[in-house]
């Protein structure tokens, strides 16, 4: 067990380690001292903003107030992700979050939407209330009631988010110090050397230096590329000022452009937003008047960060575990990164003290985020060739993204297309990919209808349930209150 765990760096990704960690550490009873070191010279990623389910159930996991979170980090509810121009111009859909069928088990609502021609987001509560711009509660006799059992993501803003994270941690030793060194010995890391002169010894170390890589580097790590598979390479973040009494859309909004695309998420008073493209295609100038053209206003771009797509071919290294950007970083298509590193964390509490959890973590690891990398490069699989990048892109699909598309040409996704995660934990699966194809236009609705023709019986119930949500949905979403006055309602 270790008895001192040190982790480098006070990010998202640090300060979720520390407290995650720290509690595992006490439920277990390893009486392991946990430390941050963290320098205050050098700022934080200062982007990242959409988050999953996974991190309100890390909440509710520690007991921490949601409403205390959107209130001090003027965070907003995230329903899914709308995606605007992908299939060609002109086009959107949405893709809600978390799973739809937890509520009607054993009945195939996708397979009826497709074969019905309806959209699959239909039978959700997310899509009726993020189409409705609504909270997740609605107000009765002076009470809150939640509108249904599902987990919703939250948009926020990273440093903020990550200064209450801080807050929250409990019992961890905190040193202000820059690591410029390390020691080793026999099991891998001894003791980190600091900038001031200070030697800090541990028995395991976390690396969630970012983008820096400072002490993974230094052990050997071996860098996999995703750059011949995902076609963006840069990305350039910048802000727009919400107007006064503009309505939050609840929703994370990925808007196609022409050699790549816009991500634009809403927290209380602004949009944090960033063009993601490929510097193969345009430079950062044009890049930068493509977005004001789309937008029809100047941007002041903060930063133009070269995207590095990739992973550590082994996360975790002797005694030294890479963790948040130092671990991996894909463009934020789909918001994997804090997602990922929340449930790393939750392999590593597991396997902390598993005489084979190095290479358990290693090998779930790697699965995590080349399945991540694999559906996002399902999202480019579109209908546009308006531009050089867009041409290039449809001429590049990796096999295994049309041997997939052929087969769910004739049948629809199936949960044993989507092999489950280790440990149970959440990861990608059909009702993430459904509305993406079907958004895409990549579900066949001749196979759908064949499926439901099949069981008669089973079309019919299909078809009750479907009906019976739908209806439902939509009339808990009306009930609800309208996000951006549910959010200033938790501020008085
Ligand atoms: C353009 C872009 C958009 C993104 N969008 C999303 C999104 O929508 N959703 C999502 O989930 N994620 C997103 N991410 C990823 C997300 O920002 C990160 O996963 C998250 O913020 C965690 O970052 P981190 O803690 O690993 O690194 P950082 O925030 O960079 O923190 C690094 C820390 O290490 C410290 N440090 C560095 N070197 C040393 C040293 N030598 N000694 C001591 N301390 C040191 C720094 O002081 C800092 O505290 C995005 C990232 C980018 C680049």
């Amino acid at each position: 067990m270790p008895k001192s765990i040190v982790i480098v760096g006070g990010g998202t990704a640090g300060w979720l380690a520390a407290m995650m960690l720290s509690d595992v550490a006490k439920r277990k009873g390893w009486g392991s001292k946990v430390s941050v070191i963290e320098s205050s010279k050098i700022g934080t990623i200062g982007v990242g903003e959409g988050s999953t389910a996974v991190f309100r159930q890390m909440l509710k996991h520690f007991e921490l107030s949601e409403e205390e979170f959107l209130r001090e980090t003027g965070a907003t509810i995230k329903y899914g992700i709308r995606h605007r121009d992908w299939r060609r111009v002109g086009h959107s859909y949405d893709g809600p979050i978390d799973d739809p069928a937890l509520v009607s088990p054993g009945v195939p609502l996708d397979t009826y939407a497709v074969a019905a021609g309806r959209p699959v987001g239909e039978a959700h509560l997310f899509q009726h209330l993020l189409s409705r711009n609504r909270a997740p509660v609605a107000v009765k006799d002076g009470r809150s009631i939640p509108a249904g059992p599902f987990h919703h993501a939250f948009h926020f803003d990273q440093s903020l988010a990550g200064a209450w994270l801080r807050k929250k941690a409990k019992g961890i030793n905190l040193i202000d110090d820059q690591v410029k060194g390390i020691e080793t010995g026999e099991g891998g890391i001894s003791a980190l050397l600091l900038d001031s002169g200070a030697r800090v010894e541990g028995d395991f170390f976390l690396d969630c230096t970012g983008f820096r890589r400072e002490i993974i580097s230094k052990m050997g790590a071996e860098w996999i590329s995703y750059n011949g598979m995902l076609p963006v390479n840069r990305a350039m973040p910048f802000w727009v000022d919400l107007k006064v009494g503009e309505e939050i859309a609840p929703c994370t909004t990925a808007w196609a452009q022409k050699n790549g695309w816009i991500w634009q998420i809403p927290t209380q008073d602004r949009y944090g937003m960033g063009y993601v493209y490929s510097d193969a295609h345009t430079t950062p100038e044009e890049a930068k008047r493509e977005v004001e053209a789309a937008l029809g206003h100047e941007i002041s771009p903060r930063n133009d960060i070269k995207i590095q797509s990739g992973r550590q071919k082994e996360a975790w290294v002797g005694n030294c575990v890479a963790l948040g950007l130092s671990s991996s970083f894909l463009e934020p298509l789909e918001a994997t990164s804090i997602h990922g590193t929340i449930v790393q964390v939750m392999m590593l509490a597991e396997w902390l003290d598993d005489p084979a959890g190095r290479a358990r973590y290693n090998a779930a690891v790697a699965r995590q985020v080349d399945d991540f990398r694999d559906f996002i490069r399902f999202h480019y699989v579109t209908e546009r060739r308006d531009s050089a990048f867009w041409r290039d892109v449809s001429a590049s699909h990796p096999e295994f993204v049309k041997d997939r598309l052929a087969l769910w040409q004739t049948r629809m996704p199936e949960a044993g297309d989507f092999e489950p995660f280790p440990l149970g934990l959440p990861h990608l699966q059909g009702q993430l990919y459904v509305p993406v194809l079907n958004g895409l236009g990549h579900l066949s609705q001749a196979a759908a209808r064949q499926a439901m023709a099949k069981v008669p019986a089973l079309r019919e119930k299909a078809r009750a349930v479907h009906g019976g949500l739908v209806a439902e949905y939509a009339r808990a979403a009306a009930q609800c209150l309208p996000h951006r006055a549910w959010l200033q309602s938790l501020a008085e």
